[in-house]
C-alpha cells in the first residue's frame, strides 16, 4: 500500500506542478528547477519501491495471496507510473515492463493448468485484411491458407486441445471469456489492449503476448508463434507435438 500511496502523492504533486508551472515560469523562474528536482527525487523513491517489488517477485517472496496483492498494487500504481513515463517520453517502455511484471507474477506461481481450460484470445487485426472468411464468431471458419497467422494459431491450439478465439474488441473479448470459463488466458494484443484486458479479468491468470505491427497499428499484425508455444508449454507443464 505504501507504493500506491507514494504513487498517488507523486501524481497529485505532478498535476499540481503542471497547474502552477506557467505561473512559476513567469513570476519565479528560479524556483522551477528546484521543484522539478523535488519531483525527480520522489520519482526515484517510487522507482525504489518498484525495485523492492521486483526483488520480492524474483525471490519468490512468500506471503499468503502475495501475487494477487501485487497484481492489484500494480493495477493502481500503473496509471501514475505511465503518466510519469509519458512525461519523460518512455510510455512504450513502461507498458512493456508492466506486461513483463504481470506475466512474471503469473509464472512465478508455477501453476499448471489443463490445456482444455486455457483460452488463447487473439485480436482481429491478426487476420489478413482481405480474407473473406468470418472468423470472429467461429475461428474454425479459417481455411488455413497461410496468408496470416490465424491458420498457424489454429494448428497450434488444436494440436494441444486449447481453445482459440478471435475478438474485435473488449466487449466481445468479455463475452468470449464468460462463455468459455477458462482457468487461464493467453492474450495476444497491442500494449494498450493487453494492459486493459489483463486488468479487466484480474485475478484470473493472464499471460500477455505483444503482437508485432509491421504494417502499422491494427492492420495485418503478426505474432511470435514460438513465444506462444513457450507460454503454452510453461503454463500447462506439458511438452506437446510440434507442428
Ligand atoms: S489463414 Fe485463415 S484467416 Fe488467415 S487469410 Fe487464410 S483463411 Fe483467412
Amino acid at each position: 500500500m505504501s507504493g500506491t500511496a507514494a504513487a498517488c502523492i507523486i501524481l497529485i504533486l505532478f498535476l499540481l506542478y503542471k497547474l502552477i508551472e506557467p505561473g512559476l515560469l513567469f513570476y519565479v523562474p528560479e524556483l522551477t528547477p528546484v521543484i522539478r528536482l523535488a519531483l525527480l527525487v520522489l520519482m526515484i523513491v517510487l522507482g525504489m519501491l518498484y525495485a523492492l517489488l521486483l526483488i520480492c517477485i524474483s525471490a519468490s517472496f512468500k506471503i499468503r495471496n502475495c501475487s494477487v496483492l501485487l497484481l492489484y498494487y500494480l493495477q493502481y500504481l500503473f496509471p501514475a507510473v505511465k503518466l510519469i513515463g509519458k512525461w519523460m517520453g518512455y510510455t512504450q517502455a513502461v507498458c512493456h515492463a508492466y506486461i513483463h511484471v504481470m506475466n512474471r507474477l503469473v509464472l512465478q506461481k508455477k501453476i499448471q493448468i489443463a490445456p482444455e481450460s486455457i483460452l488463447v484470445l487473439v485480436p482481429h487485426c491478426l487476420q489478413w485484411d482481405k480474407c473473406p472468411h468470418k472468423i470472429t464468431r467461429d475461428v474454425s471458419n479459417c481455411r488455413q491458407c497461410g496468408h496470416c497467422p490465424i491458420g498457424t494459431l489454429l494448428t497450434v491450439t488444436r494440436s494441444m486441445h486449447t481453445s482459440l478465439a478471435v475478438a474485435t474488441g473488449g466487449t466481445l473479448a468479455r463475452q468470449i471469456i464468460q462463455q468459455n470459463h477458462p482457468k487461464a488466458i493467453i492474450a495476444i494484443a497491442c500494449e494498450r489492449d493487453l494492459i486493459s484486458g489483463m486488468e479487466d479479468v484480474m485475478p484470473l491468470p493472464v499471460l500477455g503476448l505483444l503482437n508485432s505491427r509491421p504494417n502499422g497499428p491494427c492492420l495485418n499484425t503478426d505474432v511470435d508463434i514460438t513465444a506462444l508455444r513457450n507460454l503454452l508449454t510453461t503454463i500447462t507443464g506439458e511438452e506437446y507435438e510440434r507442428t
